[in-house]
């Protein structure tokens, strides 16, 4: 076979779906396992949000629709947009997607040139380094201190900005620490991004998975018409990580140069799929109330398990539903601890390292899983730990 694109040699896959492999086959041997490596909540999606994705299909919503998606799901996005980020994007300001992460793949292919510089946390959602080198250019990982309860600081930012940052990634409520940045903080970075002219992306997939505190968005400061986008979707909010559905809302002309790369590759979402979307933008909001209670007490018992545990500490997260303990003394590293575990005890959680090389000393635990299995898990965990040899 001749050689592939340059890109292909560079993309890295995600580290979850290694460590879920590594445990289905575990489980497939007879061993139990308890997983905290899934980064999806363990709920049904919506009643009302199914029944319209099913009549959708009943009633032959089953064909191409308009690129940016149909006008009454536009319009609800625009809607949320509105009660949630406090500003009205214009409708040719939106585009539906299929899901969160097509978002991110779009917005950096069409704003970042090889050899531009692209600012993200570290630890971060994989995707963002992957596709940075993927597409040639220069990252710039921000390490997320523990100190500064893993926010990311936007002096540290101001400190890697150079004529040639071309993308500022937020994300906020953070995969993997769970953190929040603070309003003061987003609109520093905001700040930054317009003395720089760079764009900024915010991946805001958490925003509804937050704890006693209200949500902020950077996209706020320029109503995401000059430079910054958001993207946001169902996958976490509405228990819809199999259905695809997100969107991004943005600066006009980029949305409409992002649009005709989707008329080039998937054309567009899937009709039925946006009915389902309207349905979890428009009706009841009682399910949301019922996981995050669900998490908040879930939260509760994890982190407050793993803190009893030698060698391990571990702060309360703010947002999303990840704890992100300290484990730096065990004395071993994050791949060495979370493989020791997954096959000591029969836990599969994730590396740190799996978010970047700032995941070091750290695991990441989804506690997308029930409060029974959390309160077995917990023993078990402090069991091997104890159990290492010194
Ligand atoms: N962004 C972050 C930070 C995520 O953690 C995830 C999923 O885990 C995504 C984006 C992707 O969302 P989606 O499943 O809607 O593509």
């Amino acid at each position: 076979m001749k050689s592939l694109a340059d890109g292909m040699y560079r993309i890295l896959s995600e580290g979850a779906l290694t460590v879920l492999r590594e445990a289905k086959i575990l489980e497939n041997s007879g061993r139990s396992i308890i997983h905290f490596e899934i980064g999806q909540p363990d709920f049904p999606t919506p009643e009302h949000v199914k029944k319209a994705g099913i009549q959708g299909i009943t009633e032959n919503y089953t064909r191409y629709t308009v690129t940016e998606g149909i006008p009454e799901f536009v319009q609800a996005i625009q809607q949320e947009i509105q009660t949630t980020r406090g500003f009205t994007p214009d409708l040719d300001q939106i585009l539906s997607l299929p899901g969160g992460k097509p978002g991110i793949y779009l917005t950096m292919i069409s704003t970042v040139n090889p050899g531009d510089e692209v600012i993200f946390p570290n630890p971060g959602f994989p995707t963002y380094g992957s596709l940075s080198q993927y597409i040639g250019a220069k990252s710039i990982p921000i390490r997320l201190k523990e100190e500064n309860q893993f926010r990311m600081d936007p002096v540290d930012i101001a400190e890697k900005m150079t004529p040639r940052t071309k993308l500022i990634i937020l994300n906020s409520p953070q995969n993997p620490t769970g953190s929040v940045m603070t309003k003061s903080e987003l609109e520093h970075v905001a700040e930054i991004a317009r003395e720089y002219d760079c764009f900024v992306l915010s991946d805001e997939i958490y925003s509804k998975i937050l704890y006693d505190r209200d949500f902020y968005s950077v996209t706020s400061f320029d109503e995401a018409s000059e430079r910054s986008l958001v993207l946001d979707g169902f996958s976490k909010s509405h228990s819809m990580t199999g259905w695809r559905l997100g969107y991004l809302v943005g600066p006009a002309p980029l949305i409409q140069k992002i649009s005709t790369l989707v008329v080039n590759t998937f054309t567009c979402t899937s009709e039925f799929i946006q009915k389902a979307g309207i349905a979890a933008l428009t009706g009841p909001t009682d399910h949301l109330e019922i996981m995050m209670n669900a998490f908040r007490t879930r939260r509760e018992i994890l982190v407050n398990g793993l803190n009893e545990i030698p060698g391990v500490t571990c702060q309360m997260p703010a947002g999303a539903f990840y704890a992100w303990p300290n484990i730096t003394g065990t004395g071993l590293s994050s791949q060495e601890l979370a493989h020791y575990l997954l096959h000591e005890a029969g836990i599969a959680c994730l590396p740190g390292t799996a978010f970047g090389l700032g995941g070091e000393g750290y695991l990441r635990f989804s506690y997308a899983t029930s409060i029974d299995l959390i309160a077995e898990a917990i023993p078990l965990i402090k069991h091997a730990i104890e159990g290492l040899e010194k």
